[in-house]
This record gives structure tokens, sequence and C-alpha cells, in this order.
């Protein structure tokens, strides 16, 4: 059930939506019941998925396609559609666990390294009283570990499945187990959970505002090196299909 209210950035289409109408969306997910996948999607993503067909068919297929970086925005300007504002996974997770206090929607938290998730989901749970954590679980298991995971989860009948192990792997993750595990939304959302256990800090607002938070998450976290190597060639792309348009 995609929106038809799409931009095409090379070739991979992102919801023209704000934080306030992602957010209205996903609470339809849940309502609706049948399981759905959000993707953040952000410029190293889109780049992956000229050349990876499993990644570019999940983000095609996927129920809704947030843009989540400012490259993703810049990028929706050039095509001449722009788009209002990064929905990113840290912003998601944060508004649904304040919904969850609300109206309490059951919250699955899996990802990022041993203790990261539970802390992620007391950080949470202590800012907005009352949020329902469903269960956590770390995101390095084997695959032969992957059966009773996906029980465990399943059994918790969880409204919401925040899955943190990075792009693409965790999409990989939703796509294979989202009907057996019967969430109503399952959201990747990259490396949120360090952000709340507070392994990672966010950039400050005056950071945030220069639309420089990249370069903060980079100085802290010297394995994105990789991920920021990728934005040459996705303004090289952009672009070159902008001329050729
Ligand atoms: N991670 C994981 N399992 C893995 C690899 C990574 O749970 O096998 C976690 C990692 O600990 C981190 C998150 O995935 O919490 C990825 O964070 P990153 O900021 O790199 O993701 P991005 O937001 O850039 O996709």
């Amino acid at each position: 059930m995609r929106r038809q209210n799409r931009v095409e950035i090379l070739g991979i289409g992102v919801d023209s939506v704000n934080m306030v109408e992602a957010i209205a969306i996903i609470e339809e997910f849940i309502a609706n019941g049948k399981p759905s996948i959000v993707v953040t999607a952000d410029a190293s993503g889109i780049v992956a998925a000229q050349t990876d067909e499993h990644w570019r068919k999940i983000m095609e297929d996927a129920d809704l396609v947030t843009p989540d970086s400012v490259g993703v925005l810049w990028a929706a300007g050039k095509v001449g559609s722009p788009l209002e504002e990064r929905v990113s996974g840290v912003d998601i997770v944060e508004k649904l666990a304040e919904l969850s206090a609300k109206k309490g929607y059951r919250l699955y938290f899996l990802g990022a390294a041993p203790g990261v998730a539970q802390a992620a989901a007391n950080a949470l749970s202590s800012r907005f009283p009352g949020t329902v954590i469903g269960g956590v679980q770390d995101g390095y298991f084997s695959a032969a570990e992957v059966p009773e995971i996906v029980a465990r989860i399943r059994e918790v009948k969880p409204d919401v499945l925040f899955v943190a192990m990075g792009i693409p792997k965790q999409e990989m993750f939703i796509t294979e187990h989202m009907n057996e595990i019967a969430a109503k939304v399952s959201i990747g959302v990259g490396g949120s959970f360090d952000v709340f256990s507070g392994n990672v800090k966010r950039a400050p607002k005056f950071v945030q505002n220069l639309r420089m938070e990249w370069l903060w998450r980079l100085i802290q976290n010297p394995r994105k090196w990789r991920k920021v190597a990728t934005l040459p060639k996705f303004w090289w792309l952009v672009m070159r299909s902008g001329r050729r348009a």
C-alpha cells in the first residue's frame, strides 16, 4: 500500500511526508493490523540500491519510505520536488514511544550491542512513563538463533517492532520474517538505540539546525566513514541524472 505522493531519486521512490504525516501513516498501519514495513532512506541506501537488486526491491515494495538524510532532501530539491524535512529513525522511535505511553502501543526493541536495546527502552520509559515495552533483543546473533528469536518476538504480539541493525541488514531481517513475526509495523531505525541509550550523543540543536548532524555523528563514530564515502557518488549520480532529464 504505497502512497501516491512520491519523489523519485535515482529511481527510488521516497514518500513526500513530514514527521507528522509519517506518524499518522504508521498509526494507520497499526490500526490496519496487516504487517507493514517502514524504511528510513538515506543517501548511502539509495546509492546501494543502484547495484543491489535485492535491496532495491525491498525499498520499492516498502509500505513507507521516509527521507532520512540531508542528502535525500538536497536531491529531492534538485529534481524539482522539494521535501519538507528529515523523518529520521531516531525521531520516529521517540514519537512512537511517546504515543505508546498515551495509547498503549506495544513496542519491541531488536538490535544494537548487548545491553543497548534495554538501556534505550529504559531511557524512553523514564521519559514517557507508561511506554509499553514488549521485549528487547540485541542485534548480534547467529543464523541458528533466528528461529527462536523470531518466535519470541511473535509471542509478545508487538504493535511496533524497531529493528536497529543498520541498513540494509535490518530491512533484510524484517522482510524475511515480518509475516511470521506479525508485528503490525516493523521499522528499520539504524543507530537509534545507541542514541537513546546514551552510547552516542545526538548533535546539539544548533548543529542540527546547521544541517551538520552527519559531521557530528561522523566524528563520534569513525565506522560511519564508509557511509560518508558514498556521498560523492550520490552527488555525482544525482547531478548526472539531472543533466540527462
Ligand atoms: N548492529 C547490530 N547487528 C549487526 C550490525 C550492527 O545490531 O550485526 C547495530 C549496531 O550496533 C548499531 C546499528 O546496528 O547500533 C547500526 O548503526 P549505524 O549508526 O551504523 O546505522 P545507520 O543508522 O547508519 O544505518
